[in-house]
């Protein structure tokens, strides 16, 4: 989508600190960390919300969790414990309509629930 952020930073057309990237998917810092750890993971093809996303996603979706975790592993924040949260439309707090992951760690997160 051309005026998609996410998209651009796919596309490479706007820069960002990538850590991890194949095929389907692209794993770069949050430009305005919530924790010592915020990555932002998304599928490279572009999705709104989570709403988009139906049984031909489910594969997707479940590789960016295990990525997530995988990740977690590696920056070192899975033992102390982190968060995985998808944003969805405005009462969910999502700001951008590219579907992304957030996985936030190494410091205490408070609970909405
Ligand atoms: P949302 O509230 O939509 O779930 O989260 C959007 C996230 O994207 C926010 O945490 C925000 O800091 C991050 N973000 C917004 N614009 C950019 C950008 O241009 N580059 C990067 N790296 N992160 C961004
Ligand atoms: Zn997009």
């Amino acid at each position: 989508m051309s005026d998609c952020i996410f998209c651009k930073i796919a596309a490479g057309e706007i820069p960002a600190t990538v850590v991890y990237q194949d095929d389907e998917i692209l794993v770069f810092e949050d430009i305005n960390p919530k924790a010592p750890v915020h990555l932002l993971l998304i599928p490279k093809q572009h999705m709104a919300t989570l709403n988009d996303a139906g049984v031909r996603q489910a594969q997707l979706l479940g590789r960016l969790t295990l990525k997530a975790a995988e990740l977690a592993e590696e920056k070192g924040v899975a033992q102390g414990g982190y968060r995985v949260q998808i944003n969805c439309n405005p009462d969910g707090g999502q700001v951008v309509f590219h579907l992304h992951m957030h996985l936030m760690g190494g410091r205490k997160l408070e609970c909405l629930t």
